[in-house]
């Protein structure tokens, strides 16, 4: 599960002042999020619950292969 993508941003700046893990940053030509580091999303959902205009989508699916291992 990661955060997976941003759509109708309004450029608050809420979830990259929310997001712990520095993932999301406000690109400065378009004025709107971007994710610019996925693979260190840790799913909190901070982000998601911060933005007022519902823009953030977390999704179920892994975008990094994970190791897991037995034994
Ligand atoms: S879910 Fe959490 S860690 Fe992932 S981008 Fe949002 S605030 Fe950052
Ligand atoms: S909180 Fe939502 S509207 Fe605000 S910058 Fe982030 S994605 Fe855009």
């Amino acid at each position: 599960m990661t955060i997976n993508s941003i759509n109708g941003c309004i450029g608050c700046e809420e979830c990259v002042k929310s997001c712990p893990c520095d993932v999301i940053r406000l690109d400065k030509e378009t004025g709107k999020a971007v994710i610019l580091y996925p693979a260190d999303c840790q799913i909190c959902h901070l982000c998601r619950m911060y933005c007022p205009v519902d823009a953030i989508e977390i999704r179920p699916e892994k975008s990094i292969p994970v190791v897991v291992s037995w034994g």
